[in-house]
């Protein structure tokens, strides 16, 4: 079954991109967990990290420096956090692969436990 991030892809359901390439589309985050909340999403439909391969290498690393270059243009270059849920066990809750993209709380609140 399709996922609601594969349908923002196919435009099924309008969303602004932020970004968009040939492998994949940067959307805000529909509740965000801090002011600045995006999410980097492939194209390409793997349903979790756990699920990756191989052949998947320069995708993954592409998404982070796609991560890297939002962060900057977003204002939070200097201190965010990215996430990649993988898993029901840890809270995944769409099984497309997305990596968060989170930042721009007081540096009080960017410790690793909260
Ligand atoms: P995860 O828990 O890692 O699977 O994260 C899924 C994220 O997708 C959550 O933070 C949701 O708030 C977000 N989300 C779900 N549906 C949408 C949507 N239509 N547009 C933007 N973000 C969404």
């Amino acid at each position: 079954m399709s996922t609601i991030f594969a349908k923002i892809i196919a435009g099924e359901i309008p969303a602004d991109f932020l970004h968009e390439d040939e492998q994949c589309v940067v959307i805000r985050d529909i509740q965000p967990q801090a002011p600045v909340h995006l999410l980097v999403i492939p194209r390409k439909p793997i349903p979790k990290l756990a699920e990756a391969d191989p052949a998947d290498q320069a995708l993954l690393g592409h998404l982070l420096l796609v991560a890297r270059q939002m962060a900057h243009e977003h204002g939070i270059g200097d201190a965010f956090r990215t996430v990649i849920n993988s898993g029901a066990g840890v809270g995944q809750t769409v099984f497309h692969l997305h990596v968060h993209v989170m930042g721009g709380h007081r540096a009080s609140e960017q410790s690793l436990n909260s």
